[in-house]
Order: structure tokens, then sequence, then C-alpha cells
């Protein structure tokens, strides 16, 4: 072998050794500072740039039912989905899951907690919901969750994202450690089931390339479900590539939210002037909630 040909195979090791390494974008622990103390994670799918566009579908069944009318789309058109469900909304959709078992190629099942809890330990509330308060709270949430999925479906999750999509930095640090993936998005397409539906259909169907959606699918007597499965079919209609969001690589940020704390118990005050402040964006710029019970 040519001293040449050594040289580049060595190089092309090395390259090979660095990619291999490379940290996760999809990780948030290395990007955020002591000072940040509450964060609503951004999340897109990297380096996507195709024509057409690929985005990534996020159900969130938080409890309540499971709605049919964006459900019965996807199993029709074939369109995969990763799906946020806690252990709540798992005990009492045995017929939905029944659903969801048979179409292993199209759902992803991922850990949305034991109770739908807010992994925030800074904070009493969040959006009116009590928080974990404390990182024993928090495992057992995140745990219980994680092992009702397993006994269940038999896999293990890889995501996990909480009750309201805001974060202590203290808790993603602590749900990384856990291995986990925190999961943000960057469409919030009908916050919190709360929108119209000609209003999420529209959200929805003007997806960007390498969007994260975020939808709920547990409320089929709101109106917003009717728009979710509207906006996905004029999606399709375009030609959108939807992928599982554990199977492309994604990238986070961290979208800081509050960067100290409040006197009491809620961020509500703060967030619109610190949002002014942060680099990073969230795609839907109003402080839209993303938790529905
Ligand atoms: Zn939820």
């Amino acid at each position: 072998m040519s001293v040449l040909k050594i040289v580049l195979l060595g190089l092309s090791l090395s390259i090979g050794a660095t990619a291999a390494f490379a940290a996760d974008e999809a990780l948030l622990s290395s990007k955020v500072s002591q000072r940040h103390l509450i964060i609503e994670p951004q999340l897109n799918l990297a380096g996507a740039k195709s024509n057409p566009i690929q985005v990534a579908l996020t159900l969130d069944a938080c409890s309540g039912d499971i709605d049919h009318r964006i459900l019965d789309v996807l199993v029709r058109e074939k369109i995969p989905a990763t799906l946020f469900v806690t252990a709540r909304w798992l005990r009492r959709n045995q017929a939905a899951i029944e659903i969801l078992k048979a179409h292993p190629e199209l759902f992803a099942i991922e850990n949305h907690g034991a109770e739908h809890v807010p992994a925030i330990t800074v904070l009493k509330t969040m959006y009116g919901i009590p928080t974990a308060g404390t990182p024993a709270a928090i495992e057992t949430e995140v745990k219980g969750g994680a092992d009702k999925i397993t006994e269940i479906f038999g896999t293990q999750p890889q995501w996990y994202r909480d009750a309201t999509a805001r974060y202590s930095t203290d808790a993603v640090r602590q749900i990384e450690g856990m291995g986990y993936k925190v999961a943000g998005y960057s469409l919030n397409g009908d916050r919190g089931a709360s929108l119209p539906a000609a209003t999420v259909a529209r959200r929805i169907s003007y997806a960007k390339d390498g969007d994260v959606i975020i939808s709920h699918i547990n409320q089929p007597k709101r109106a917003s479900g009717a728009g979710v499965a509207e906006g996905i079919l004029a999606l399709k209609k375009k030609g959108a590539q939807f992928k599982l969001l554990r199977d492309i690589p994604a990238r986070a940020a961290p979208n800081v939210v509050s960067e100290t704390a409040p006197p009491n118990g809620s961020v509500s005050q703060k967030e619109n002037k610190t949002h002014s402040k942060t680099k990073t964006k969230p795609a839907s710029a109003e402080p839209a909630p993303v938790s529905v019970q």
C-alpha cells in the first residue's frame, strides 16, 4: 500500500470516528447555562432541506379519549406519526391501543409521563398545572410513563415530552441523563386543542421543511381535531414526507422562556419580556400553551 493510500485511509477513519462521536444535536444539556431557568425547546429535523418537504407530526395524548377524525386519516393515508402518550391515557383507551399496535410501521409511541405533570422544579405551577417540584417526582413521572408503554407495546420510548413542553433546565439534564431526548417542537398546530378547525388546518398546512408539528389527538369533542386532520391531508397533497422523530436526526435549541426566578410560582408575567431577549424564537411567536388536559 502506498504512503498516500495509508494517509487517505487514516484520514477517512479519523473523519468516520469524528462523525461517530459528534455531539447529538437533539440533546440540550450542553446548550443551557446555569442562568437559564425555564426553556421551551425548539426542535427541527436536522438538515432536511428537501423537496418535497420533510416534517415530523407529533401528537399528544394527555388524558381524555382518542380523536378518530385524526387517527382514521393517519391509518387510511398511511401517514406516520409520533404519539406522546401518558400512562393515564393508556389506562382508558384500550380500543385505540389495539389500532396503534396493529400499525407499528406508522406509530412510534413515546413518553408523555405517567400523570401529565410538568417537569419543572423551580416553579409551583405552569399554565395552572401543579409542577413536579422535585427531581424525585420527575423520575417517578418519567419512569411511570415509560413502564406503562413497555408493558403495553413492548417497546422502550426514546423521546420525552412533559405536560407543557416547558422544562426547568435541571429537569432537562435529569431527563437526558435518564437516556431520553427531550421533545420540543417548531410549529404549534392547535395551541392545546384550543383553536378553531380552519385556523388549525391553515397553520399545519403551512408547515415548512424540517418542522416538528405539535397537536393533540385526545380531544374528539373539540373543533381543533378536525383542523388537524384537514391540515395533515393538505400537507400530504403538497407532497410532504412525514417522518418519525426516531427515524431522522433532529436539532434542538433551548428557546429560553425565563432567566430569573419570578416571585410567585408563575412565569406568565415575565415570559413576553424574556422572549424578546432570546435569540431563538419559537416558530409560533405567541406564548402559546401546548398543554391540554
Ligand atoms: Zn399533554
